[in-house]
């Protein structure tokens, strides 16, 4: 397959202002007007190009944003949303009649598996939860009613990799669609290209990467995108999931920055891993060749933007990860929050924050421990300095 180089992809997004200004103007009104009767009773019965109605719907900066998302996903057409979550519940809402099912892997974010396990069921939409990287046996748990199969590219927290191709094979065989959230691993993999049919991210994580909001997108065929938007019928207009105009203006100058950023993120990433493993701590990144999913990564990979900045460490027990992330805190490594994709590193543990939403017995199937921390290594320059901070908390806590 041709190689494929999303940087180059935002790279060419070539939008400007009203005046020619560098940055293109942002939207900042909620309607339109129009000069005829007509041409408002034809744009509410059709989308026309550069026409626009109403700012739920479309309006000019949320269009640039989302054209130069579908540039980056390789994929037809892309849509903005409010959040992660609003793209989440558009993509599957759109997907899923009542009676319909999702097969959908175990190890996904807390607020996912939530809307899966507690919310859908109100909609009589069923979601059967699989181990994703036992392709036998997702394979299983297809049925006639299965429309959707639902992974994470990289997977949070243990960050296992999905095998899209194949899963993608899995899906079509049944006449379902594989969507993937590609949060942890933009620019890394285009899973569009490796047959998946809708791919979203949480922006509120790397894609805008400062931290200051919340956002989401969806990218797809035209048809789909076209869909979500419909006026009678489309999730992303009646759910009124919309991004607002001033952040998707940000959002889109923040991606310009992606490649440099997520080159950084995983680079550091890979020192400290590596660091990590040296010094005996059970460590998952998908950068290690001991990692069990770092072939398969490998063999999906864009290149050049490394393995993410996300890691994973099994500090022993809940008392010790606790206090490591306070002691960290304090040597300034970086903050005690949840999300990721920050300039600076980012820590919390999973099993009682971000996953708590998945319950006791199902994490420790998992292999979700209570002494696990997340790490979302920043952009520091000085990355050996950061590590030694580290190291040092873990000596007074005796972890090493
Ligand atoms: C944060 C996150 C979401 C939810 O996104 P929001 O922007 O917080 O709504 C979904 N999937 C993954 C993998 C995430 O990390």
């Amino acid at each position: 397959m041709k190689k494929f180089d999303p940087s180059a992809a935002i790279h060419d997004s070539l939008v400007f202002g009203e005046f020619g200004d560098v940055n293109p103007s942002i939207t900042d009104s909620s309607t339109f007007t129009f000069l005829s009767t007509n041409k408002m009773e034809e744009v509410f019965e059709h989308e026309i190009e550069g026409c626009f109605l109403y700012s739920r719907h479309w309006n000019p900066i949320n269009k640039y944003l989302s054209d130069t998302l579908a540039r980056f996903e390789n994929t037809e057409s892309a849509q903005v949303t409010a959040s992660g979550m609003g793209a989440i519940n558009c993509a599957v809402m759109q997907l899923c009649d009542s009676g319909d099912e999702i097969v959908s892997s175990h190890t996904i974010y807390g607020g996912t598996y939530a809307l899966f396990k507690n919310f859908l069921p109100k909609f009589n939409i069923k979601v059967n939860f699989v181990d994703i990287t036992n392709l036998e046996q997702v394979k299983n748990a297809m049925t006639d009613k299965t429309k959707v199969v639902y992974c994470e590219t990289i997977s949070n927290p243990l960050l296992e990799i999905a095998d899209i191709p194949s899963l993608s094979k899995i899906a079509k065989s049944k006449g379902a669609k594989l969507v993937v959230d590609n949060t942890f691993a933009p620019m890394i993999v285009t899973p569009k290209r490796l047959g998946a049919d809708v791919v979203i991210h949480s922006m509120t994580k790397y894609i805008n990467g400062t931290s200051d909001c919340v956002a989401g997108c969806i990218c797809s065929t035209r048809e789909f995108i076209s869909q979500l938007n419909d006026v009678n019928s489309g999730a992303s207009m009646l759910l009124g999931t919309v991004l607002d105009s001033h952040r998707a203006a940000s959002i889109l100058k923040n991606m310009h920055t992606l490649h440099i950023r997520m080159e950084k993120h995983g680079e550091n990433a890979m020192y400290i891993a590596k660091e990590f493993t040296k010094l005996g701590l059970k460590t998952y990144y998908p950068g290690l060749k001991t990692h069990k999913g770092y072939k398969l990564l490998n063999s999906m990979m864009n290149d050049g933007f490394g393995y993410s900045g996300m890691i994973a460490v099994d500090v022993g027990n809940e008392k010790k990860a606790n206090k490591l992330m306070e002691m960290m805190q304090q040597e300034q490594v970086g903050y005690l929050a949840v999300s990721l994709g920050y300039f600076k590193t980012l820590f919390s543990a999973p099993s009682h924050s971000t996953s708590s939403e998945i319950p006791e017995a199902e994490q420790k199937k998992i292999g979700l421990g209570k002494g696990l921390v997340r790490f979302s290594i920043g952009l520091d320059n000085d990355i050996e300095e950061s590590f030694n901070r580290i190291k040092k908390c873990m000596k007074k806590l005796k972890i090493v």
